[in-house]
Protein backbone atom coordinates (compact mmCIF):
# COMPACT_ATOMS: atom_id res chain seq x y z
CA UNK A 1 0.00 0.00 0.00
CA UNK A 2 1.51 3.37 -1.11
CA UNK A 3 2.44 6.02 1.88
CA UNK A 4 -0.21 8.91 0.88
CA UNK A 5 0.38 12.25 3.02
CA UNK A 6 -3.06 13.52 4.20
CA UNK A 7 -5.23 14.59 7.51
CA UNK A 8 -6.75 13.02 10.55
CA UNK A 9 -9.57 15.03 11.30
CA UNK A 10 -12.63 14.55 14.51
CA UNK A 11 -15.74 15.38 14.29
CA UNK A 12 -18.14 16.60 16.85
CA UNK A 13 -22.15 16.41 16.41
CA UNK A 14 -23.60 19.36 18.23
CA UNK A 15 -26.67 16.99 19.21
CA UNK A 16 -24.63 14.83 21.34
CA UNK A 17 -21.47 15.48 22.97
CA UNK A 18 -20.40 12.05 23.39
CA UNK A 19 -20.73 11.11 20.29
CA UNK A 20 -17.63 12.07 17.80
CA UNK A 21 -16.07 10.79 14.65
CA UNK A 22 -12.40 10.48 13.86
CA UNK A 23 -11.40 9.97 10.72
CA UNK A 24 -8.29 10.04 7.90
CA UNK A 25 -8.78 11.42 4.24
CA UNK A 26 -6.05 11.95 1.92
CA UNK A 27 -8.13 14.87 0.16
CA UNK A 28 -9.16 17.76 2.40
CA UNK A 29 -10.77 17.37 5.23
CA UNK A 30 -13.22 19.72 4.45
CA UNK A 31 -14.66 18.06 1.60
CA UNK A 32 -14.78 14.87 3.39
CA UNK A 33 -17.10 16.51 6.32
CA UNK A 34 -19.41 18.15 3.21
CA UNK A 35 -19.71 14.09 2.37
CA UNK A 36 -20.30 12.84 5.78
CA UNK A 37 -22.86 15.45 6.38
CA UNK A 38 -24.64 14.61 2.99
CA UNK A 39 -24.42 10.85 2.50
CA UNK A 40 -27.25 9.28 4.74
CA UNK A 41 -26.62 5.98 3.54
CA UNK A 42 -23.38 6.10 5.80
CA UNK A 43 -23.19 6.35 9.86
CA UNK A 44 -22.35 9.84 10.54
CA UNK A 45 -25.07 11.11 7.51
CA UNK A 46 -27.68 9.02 9.36
CA UNK A 47 -27.24 10.75 11.81
CA UNK A 48 -27.57 14.24 10.24
CA UNK A 49 -30.24 13.29 8.49
CA UNK A 50 -32.25 12.11 11.91
CA UNK A 51 -30.99 15.46 13.84
CA UNK A 52 -31.37 17.85 11.12
CA UNK A 53 -27.64 19.10 12.52
CA UNK A 54 -24.41 18.27 10.92
CA UNK A 55 -20.91 17.36 11.91
CA UNK A 56 -18.63 19.86 12.96
CA UNK A 57 -14.59 19.88 12.35
CA UNK A 58 -13.56 20.23 15.61
CA UNK A 59 -9.54 19.68 14.52
CA UNK A 60 -7.55 18.34 12.26
CA UNK A 61 -3.71 17.92 11.10
CA UNK A 62 -1.70 16.22 8.21
CA UNK A 63 0.25 13.28 8.38
CA UNK A 64 3.01 11.73 6.60
CA UNK A 65 1.28 8.42 6.42
CA UNK A 66 -2.50 8.31 6.41
CA UNK A 67 -2.99 4.80 7.08
CA UNK A 68 -0.40 4.61 9.53
CA UNK A 69 -1.41 7.01 11.24
CA UNK A 70 -5.03 5.67 10.61
CA UNK A 71 -3.86 2.57 12.60
CA UNK A 72 -1.61 4.07 15.12
CA UNK A 73 -5.11 5.92 16.52
CA UNK A 74 -7.51 3.11 15.57
CA UNK A 75 -5.11 -0.72 16.87
CA UNK A 76 -5.61 0.38 20.80
CA UNK A 77 -7.33 -1.03 23.77
CA UNK A 78 -10.57 -1.16 23.78
CA UNK A 79 -11.51 -1.41 20.69
CA UNK A 80 -8.87 -4.26 19.66
CA UNK A 81 -10.51 -6.28 22.26
CA UNK A 82 -14.27 -5.00 22.39
CA UNK A 83 -16.08 -6.23 19.21
CA UNK A 84 -18.46 -3.62 18.16
CA UNK A 85 -16.28 -0.91 20.01
CA UNK A 86 -15.66 0.72 17.06
CA UNK A 87 -19.86 0.46 16.47
CA UNK A 88 -20.66 1.89 12.95
CA UNK A 89 -17.38 4.55 12.58
CA UNK A 90 -18.31 6.53 15.27
CA UNK A 91 -17.19 6.68 18.32
CA UNK A 92 -19.00 7.31 21.43
CA UNK A 93 -17.34 8.80 24.40
CA UNK A 94 -17.55 7.32 27.99
CA UNK A 95 -16.27 8.52 31.23
CA UNK A 96 -14.02 4.99 31.85
CA UNK A 97 -12.37 3.84 28.74
CA UNK A 98 -13.13 5.71 25.48
CA UNK A 99 -12.50 9.34 27.05
CA UNK A 100 -10.69 12.52 25.54
CA UNK A 101 -8.37 11.52 27.23
CA UNK A 102 -8.48 8.54 25.42
CA UNK A 103 -8.78 10.28 22.07
CA UNK A 104 -6.09 12.76 22.46
CA UNK A 105 -3.70 9.90 23.38
CA UNK A 106 -4.56 8.35 19.93
CA UNK A 107 -4.29 11.54 18.23
CA UNK A 108 -0.57 12.08 19.95
CA UNK A 109 0.34 8.43 18.35
CA UNK A 110 -0.89 9.37 14.96
CA UNK A 111 0.74 12.63 14.91
CA UNK A 112 3.86 10.95 15.81
CA UNK A 113 4.08 7.32 14.20
CA UNK A 114 5.22 9.46 11.06
CA UNK A 115 5.80 7.03 7.88
CA UNK A 116 5.75 2.59 8.47
CA UNK A 117 9.12 1.42 8.37
CA UNK A 118 8.12 -1.35 5.82
CA UNK A 119 6.36 0.37 3.01
CA UNK A 120 5.69 -2.13 1.00
CA UNK A 121 3.38 -3.87 3.79
CA UNK A 122 -0.28 -1.93 4.32
CA UNK A 123 -0.57 -1.18 7.98
CA UNK A 124 -2.76 -2.69 10.11
CA UNK A 125 -5.49 -1.44 9.38
CA UNK A 126 -8.70 -0.38 11.98
CA UNK A 127 -10.50 -2.69 14.38
CA UNK A 128 -13.90 -3.81 12.00
CA UNK A 129 -16.90 -2.55 13.48
CA UNK A 130 -18.97 -5.59 14.12
CA UNK A 131 -22.68 -5.88 15.31
CA UNK A 132 -21.60 -5.97 18.74
CA UNK A 133 -23.06 -5.22 22.13
CA UNK A 134 -23.36 -1.50 21.35
CA UNK A 135 -25.34 -2.74 17.78
CA UNK A 136 -27.48 -4.90 20.16
CA UNK A 137 -28.57 -2.28 23.25
CA UNK A 138 -29.31 -0.04 20.14
CA UNK A 139 -31.59 -2.42 18.49
CA UNK A 140 -33.43 -3.32 21.19
CA UNK A 141 -34.34 0.25 22.22
CA UNK A 142 -37.94 1.32 22.13
CA UNK A 143 -38.60 -2.93 23.25
CA UNK A 144 -38.15 -3.03 27.49
CA UNK A 145 -35.73 -5.33 27.00
CA UNK A 146 -32.02 -4.41 27.94
CA UNK A 147 -28.73 -6.06 28.31
CA UNK A 148 -27.27 -6.61 31.74
CA UNK A 149 -23.97 -7.19 33.09
CA UNK A 150 -23.67 -10.30 34.96
CA UNK A 151 -25.74 -13.43 35.27
CA UNK A 152 -24.50 -16.84 35.80
CA UNK A 153 -20.72 -17.42 34.52
CA UNK A 154 -21.43 -18.24 30.96
CA UNK A 155 -19.53 -16.04 28.68
CA UNK A 156 -20.96 -17.20 25.49
CA UNK A 157 -24.51 -15.37 25.41
CA UNK A 158 -25.20 -11.90 26.61
CA UNK A 159 -28.01 -12.02 29.19
CA UNK A 160 -30.96 -9.05 28.88
CA UNK A 161 -33.80 -8.50 31.71
CA UNK A 162 -37.50 -7.71 30.08
CA UNK A 163 -39.96 -4.77 32.29
CA UNK A 164 -40.94 -7.14 34.13
CA UNK A 165 -37.63 -8.36 35.83
CA UNK A 166 -37.19 -11.22 33.96
CA UNK A 167 -33.44 -12.24 33.15
CA UNK A 168 -32.56 -14.44 30.94
CA UNK A 169 -29.28 -15.46 28.42
CA UNK A 170 -30.15 -15.82 25.12
CA UNK A 171 -27.91 -15.04 21.82
CA UNK A 172 -28.24 -11.05 21.39
CA UNK A 173 -29.10 -11.39 17.39
CA UNK A 174 -31.85 -14.05 17.65
CA UNK A 175 -33.34 -11.25 20.57
CA UNK A 176 -32.97 -8.43 18.02
CA UNK A 177 -34.84 -10.60 15.41
CA UNK A 178 -37.43 -11.65 18.34
CA UNK A 179 -37.43 -8.61 20.63
CA UNK A 180 -39.34 -10.66 23.08
CA UNK A 181 -39.17 -11.99 26.94
CA UNK A 182 -39.06 -15.72 26.39
CA UNK A 183 -40.56 -15.56 29.90
CA UNK A 184 -43.89 -13.21 28.98
CA UNK A 185 -43.87 -14.22 25.22
CA UNK A 186 -43.29 -17.67 24.93
CA UNK A 187 -45.46 -18.32 22.17
CA UNK A 188 -43.04 -15.83 20.46
CA UNK A 189 -40.31 -18.54 20.39
CA UNK A 190 -39.49 -21.92 18.72
CA UNK A 191 -39.23 -24.81 21.17
CA UNK A 192 -35.58 -25.54 20.47
CA UNK A 193 -35.29 -21.88 21.16
CA UNK A 194 -36.92 -21.98 24.53
CA UNK A 195 -34.89 -25.01 25.67
CA UNK A 196 -31.90 -23.38 25.21
CA UNK A 197 -32.81 -19.67 26.79
CA UNK A 198 -31.41 -20.09 30.25
CA UNK A 199 -33.26 -17.92 33.12
CA UNK A 200 -31.25 -17.02 36.01
ZN1 LIG B 1 -40.57 -11.07 31.02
Amino acid sequence: MAVNAGFIYILTHPSDQYLIKVGMTTRSPKVRLKEHNTQFDKAAGEVVEATGQEWVLKEYFEVKDTYNAESAFFQRSPLTEIPGALGNELLKLDDKYITWEWVKEGLDAAKTIGIRKDTSQPPTPKPKPKKGAQWIEAQLEGTGLKPINGCGNGITKVAFECQKGHIFKISGRLLVNRPFCPACNPEKFDAYTLRRVEFC
